[in-house]
């Protein structure tokens, strides 16, 4: 079922979302060759809490951790390691906060040091497709058509989308319906509401778009081992447009 949230409630989300993407930006700072992706999930953790919000991912489906880090042909839900980012590493993180009462998502894709044109353009595409599925976040739009936006954008671009995860609604859980697949037809699925909160987030690949578990066990990673690429926001329905609340 969908849960509607009324302005107030999106209010607070919005509160929570800022805290989100201040944390996200100052991990994205360390990012930098030499650091490893556990260092980076304490900070992540640290940052949360100092900011009067909690880790939304740990615990939750037995995750471990507070911040999903996945390295190039790993995609989403990567655990946090001993792994030292180099030069070149397409790193995606995923983040997801508590903050009074109400979860916010949102993931990026971060080149590491120098990182070459492809997985460049990969990263671009991913994060432009992004924005081209929020716009489509419309009262009177249908789930479908975000998905079509995405699907169509990235395929023109020559890459694929994933078709095993999608995007989610969100709320007092971190996963609450409907389901967002970054595919799919204009005008199909459910049609969106003022007051639906939403997590888009395309997950795009350089090659195939069949997916694996990662060698941690816990994460996905591209079943031909190609580059992939990850950007995601919370969007609140409202009758004026699509706010990304976290910005
Ligand atoms: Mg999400």
């Amino acid at each position: 079922m969908v849960s509607i949230k009324t302005e107030n409630e999106i209010k607070i989300i919005h509160e929570g979302g800022k805290i989100l993407a201040t944390v996200v930006k100052e991990l994205e700072k360390m990012a930098k060759p030499g650091i490893t992706t556990l260092e980076l999930d304490r900070a992540a953790e640290a940052l949360i809490l100092s900011k009067g919000a909690k880790p939304a991912f740990k615990g939750y489906e037995g995750f471990p951790y507070s911040l999903c880090a996945s390295v190039n042909e790993n995609i989403v839900h990567g655990f946090p390691s001993n792994y030292v980012l180099k030069d070149g590493d397409l790193l995606k993180l995923d983040l997801g906060i508590l903050y009074k009462g109400f979860n916010t998502d949102m993931a990026i894709t971060v080149a590491v040091g120098n990182v070459s044109f492809e997985p460049k353009r990969l990263m671009n595409v991913t994060k432009k497709s992004l924005r081209l599925g929020i716009k489509k976040a419309k009262i009177g739009n249908t789930i479908g058509d975000i998905g079509n936006t995405i699907q169509r954008f990235v395929e023109d671009q020559g890459f694929s989308v994933v078709r095993d995860l999608c995007g989610h609604g969100i709320g007092k859980s971190v996963h609450e319906d409907p389901k967002i697949p970054n595919y799919g037809k204009r005008g199909a699925g459910e049609k969106l509401v003022e007051g639906m909160v939403i997590c888009i987030e395309p997950m795009v690949t350089m090659g195939d778009y069949n997916l694996k578990k990662s060698a941690d066990g816990y994460g996905y990673a591209t079943k031909d081992n190609s580059l992939s690429a990850h950007f995601e926001h919370t969007i609140a329905i409202t009758t004026k447009r699509p706010i990304i609340l976290t910005e």
